[in-house]
């Protein structure tokens, strides 16, 4: 028996394909088989900004223990049901992938991971450490770029790093491309009963429900949290009208801010890297035509724009109450330069480490009648205009600037949360270890 770690990727089409759903019916097959998984389905987000991707970013490991002859039939298999399905959902700009690698991880495929979830990695890196693994084989159509993300969901297995669950429910082929069944009452009690466990249910300001996505994809519905079991009970609670055909939980990096990279200095930051990188404020945040607000966060080194786009409503409003001086901490994928802004941090949330004591400067009050007085020039004092009082020696008088805002993090409203993101609600919630038994079916085939 060996330990065998399948990576898929790219296999998402703009007229219905999806890598989890292909990667879910593979599962299916491997478990006919009767081969025992040593883990959930893997869900690994990568670096949401990478120019090129495809939806979400993501890319699925399964982990599973096999003899030889399972072990070839397994990739006998794939193979096949990749040819099937990238022929079914064609589509010019994706490289369906697939990655197989036998017994233990290699280390640089965990550090190679750890790079495709906050920088771009080029190809040839990708083939020159697959080609130096003779335990590692892997397949692609078209091209060859989906074996990055493959590779990197192998390399990336949250054995000692941050997790959460997501229970995935695929919808029978006649109703894709329809509206979803699922009785919207029923996501709002569900919410209630189980919400604390759980990720991003419901918008409450939209009124919508988060729990399903819009569009052609074979997903019906997608249920976030901490705990698998939880995730069960949560979906026996809703109202579904239409057949389940798969349902399965997948493990995953999804809001763990995974892809944030601490960098030392906003030197060190390149285009599409995602940060997360410590300033202070070096110029007051102004709002642009469009709603957009912009600032610019200094090192002492060096400097870098961050944007804060109209879509994240009352969160700019936040950013605005900032001042020049103000100490924090951003987080955030980032744009390269264009001819209207230089290399720009896309802010996703913020820590506001130490407000600058902000001082407005106001005329002084006339000490004989009280009226507030006026200056004579620049230097020559000032006057009251009520009484004719002079005194050449006044000055303008210092007075604290009261601040809207607190030290602490500030996050976006709900609906604009990318996969990754981790919501202010996480923290200290975070997992740190290797779930110690699986929920038992964590794929089915209902119908
Ligand atoms: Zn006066």
């Amino acid at each position: 028996m060996t330990t065998i770690h399948i990576g898929l990727d790219d296999i998402d089409s703009i007229n219905g394909g999806c890598t989890t759903h292909f990667a879910v019916q593979i599962a299916w097959e491997i478990k006919r088989k009767g081969v025992k998984f040593i883990d959930y389905l893997n869900l690994v987000r990568l670096n949401p900004s990478v120019p090129w991707k495809t939806r979400g970013n993501g890319a699925v490991a399964i982990r599973i223990e096999a003899n030889n002859i399972q072990l070839a039939e397994v990739w006998e298999m794939i193979v096949s049901k990749l040819e099937e399905y990238a022929g079914e959902f064609k589509d010019a700009k994706n490289q369906p992938s697939v990655v197989l690698h036998e017994g233990e991880i290699p280390y640089e495929y965990a550090w190679f991971a750890n790079k495709a979830l906050h920088d771009i990695i080029p190809l040839d890196l990708a083939l020159r450490l697959l080609n130096k693994h003779s335990e590692t084989r892997y397949y692609n159509i078209r091209g060859k770029r989906g074996v990055i993300g493959a590779l990197a969901a192998i390399g990336y297995t949250m054995v000692n790093t941050d997790y959460t669950y997501e229970l995935i429910a695929y919808r029978a082929r006649e109703y894709w491309g329809k509206p979803r069944l699922v009785d919207s009452e029923s996501i709002r009690v569900m919410d209630e009963l189980y919400g604390k466990d759980m990720i991003l249910n419901y918008d409450y300001e939209a009124n919508r429900p988060l729990i399903t996505p819009r569009g052609p994809d074979p997903v019906l519905l997608g249920l976030r949290g901490e705990d698998p079991w939880v995730l069960i009970e949560a979906f026996n609670i809703l109202k579904i009208s239409e057949p389940v055909e798969y349902m399965a939980i997948f493990r995953t990096n999804q809001h763990t801010d995974a892809h944030l990279f601490e960098v030392n200095s906003i030197c060190d930051i390149r285009p599409y890297m995602c940060v997360k990188v410590s300033g202070v404020v070096n110029k007051k945040p102004k709002r642009s035509v469009g709603g957009h607000v912009f600032f610019e966060l200094c090192d002492g080194k060096c400097c870098i724009d961050v944007a804060v786009y109209e879509p994240t409503k009352t969160f700019r409003d936040i950013i605005e109450e900032l001042e020049k001086g103000d100490v924090v901490e951003v987080m955030g994928c980032v744009r390269p330069p264009s001819s209207l802004h230089g290399l720009t941090i896309n802010l996703e949330k913020i820590r506001i480490v130490k407000l600058a004591e902000i001082y407005e400067y106001f005329n002084p009050k006339c000490p004989l009648c009280g009226s507030t007085m006026e200056s004579m020039g620049k230097g020559k004092g000032f006057r009251c205009r009520k009484c004719k009082y002079r005194d050449p020696h006044a000055k303008k008088i210092p007075v604290i600037k009261e601040r809207y805002i607190k030290p602490g993090i500030y996050q976006p409203p709900r609906s604009v949360f990318k996969h990754v993101m981790k919501p202010i609600e996480r923290f200290g919630k975070e997992k740190r270890s290797f779930p110690g038994i699986l929920v038992k079916d964590f794929i089915v085939k209902p119908i």
